[in-house]
C-alpha cells in the first residue's frame, strides 16, 4: 500500500481509501457481519483512512463501522465523518453551529471514539453559504482549536463550492465526488488552485456511484439517461476486454499525484481485497483511452444543491 501526505496536514493517507457509506445499505441491503469483516480486511491490507457520515443510511453506517472499530487501537486509522447533511429523521440540512456541534458529539458517540481526524461539512451546495463561511466554518475552526478534530474540510458536488470555500476560509481539505474518474475529470480544472493553497484533495466514488461496476448504478443514480446507458457501454467494452470496468474505473481515478486518497465503497471483504490489489496494478491506459470516448459527447455532470450555489 502506498501513502501520500494529504495537503499541509500531517496526514498521510493510504492511497485507496474505505468509504463507509454502503455500510448504510445505501447500495443494497447488506449484512452487518460482511460490512464489519469488509472494515477489518481494510485495515489489515493496509487502507489507514475511513470515511463516514451521519448521512449514510440515517446514521446506520456510523452505527455499525463504530462496531467494527471496537477494540482496534485508534492510532490504526484516519477518521472522517461529515456534520449538516441528515437523514429522513431528522431536517435534511443544518449548518448552524449548535447542530454540528450537537452532530459531532453524536458521530463520536456512535462511532465510539473520543475524536475525528478530518471533520467535513458534508454537501454544502444545499446551505446557505453565508451561514456556511460565517457560521460553519469559523465553528469547525473552533471544534479544531479546542482540539476535538484535528483538521477541517468540505463537500459536494459542484466544484464552484471548493473555489468559494478556500477563498473564504482557511480549510485543510475537500472531499469531492464522481468529479475525477472515467467518466468526468472536470476536478482538473481547480486542482491547481487546491495545491496552490495547499488544500489536500480526497476523491470518491472512483465508479461514479456505481456507473463503472457490473452491477451498475443504483436507482437514485442522479446521472441522465445519456449518461447511464453510456456506461453501461463503457462496462460491456471492459468486459469484452476480460477487464473488470472497477478496476479501470479505480486505477483511472487513482492516477493523479495531486490525489491524496481515493475513496471506494463497498460492504464486500472480497472487493475491499480487488481494490486493494488492482490498485497495485498499471492502468490499462489504450482501453482507458477507448472508455474515456465513450463518455466525449455525453453531459456527464447532473445539477445538485441551489442553483446559486
Ligand atoms: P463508489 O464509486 O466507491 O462505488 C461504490 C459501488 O461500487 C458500490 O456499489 C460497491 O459495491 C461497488 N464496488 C466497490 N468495489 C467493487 C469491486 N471491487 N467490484 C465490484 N463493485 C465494487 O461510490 P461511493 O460508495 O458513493 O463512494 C465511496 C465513498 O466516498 C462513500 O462511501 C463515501 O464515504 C464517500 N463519498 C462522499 C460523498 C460526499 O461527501 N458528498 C459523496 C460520495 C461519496
Amino acid at each position: 500500500m502506498q501513502y501520500r501526505q494529504l495537503g499541509k496536514t500531517n496526514l498521510k493517507l493510504s492511497t485507496v481509501s474505505y468509504g463507509a457509506s454502503p455500510l448504510g445499505s445505501v447500495f443494497r441491503n447488506i449484512s452487518e457481519k460482511d460490512g464489519i469483516k469488509t472494515v477489518h480486511k481494510a485495515l489489515d491490507l493496509g487502507v489507514n483512512y475511513i470515511d463516514v457520515s451521519p448521512y449514510y443510511g440515517a446514521t446506520v453506517a456510523e452505527t455499525v463501522l463504530g462496531k467494527a472499530l471496537k477494540g482496534i487501537s485508534r492510532d490504526k486509522y484516519i477518521l472522517s465523518t461529515k456534520a449538516g447533511r441528515y437523514g429522513p429523521d431528522f431536517p435534511d440540512f443544518d449548518f448552524s453551529e449548535k447542530r454540528i456541534r450537537q452532530s459531532l458529539t453524536e458521530s463520536c458517540n456512535r462511532l465510539g471514539v473520543d475524536n475525528v481526524d478530518i471533520l467535513f461539512l458534508h454537501d454544502i451546495e444545499f446551505g446557505n453559504m453565508q451561514q456556511v463561511k460565517d457560521e460553519a466554518l469559523p465553528c469547525l475552526q473552533a471544534l479544531k482549536d479546542e482540539g476535538h478534530i484535528r483538521y477541517i474540510g468540505v463537500t459536494g458536488y459542484p466544484l464552484k463550492v471548493f473555489s468559494e470555500s478556500i477563498e473564504a476560509f482557511d480549510i485543510d481539505c475537500i472531499l469531492t465526488y464522481c468529479r475525477h474518474g472515467l467518466h468526468d475529470i472536470s476536478l482538473k480544472n481547480i486542482i491547481p488552485s487546491l495545491d496552490e493553497a495547499g488544500v489536500g484533495i480526497i476523491n470518491a466514488s472512483p465508479t461514479g456511484m456505481g456507473l463503472l461496476t457490473e452491477r451498475g448504478a443504483p436507482e437514485w443514480h442522479p446521472g441522465s439517461k445519456a449518461l447511464l446507458d453510456a456506461s453501461k457501454r463503457a462496462v460491456a467494452l471492459c468486459v469484452s476486454q476480460g477487464v473488470d470496468p472497477t478496476a479501470l474505473a479505480l486505477q483511472y481515478a487513482m492516477n493523479h499525484p495531486s490525489i491524496a486518497s481515493t475513496v471506494v465503497g463497498t460492504a464486500n471483504p472480497l472487493n475491499i481485497e480487488k481494490n486493494v490489489k488492482w490498485a497495485e496494478n498499471a492502468l490499462n491506459v489504450e482501453l482507458a483511452e477507448q472508455v474515456r470516448r465513450i463518455f466525449a459527447d455525453v453531459d456527464c455532470t447532473w445539477s445538485s444543491g441551489y442553483p446559486e450555489n
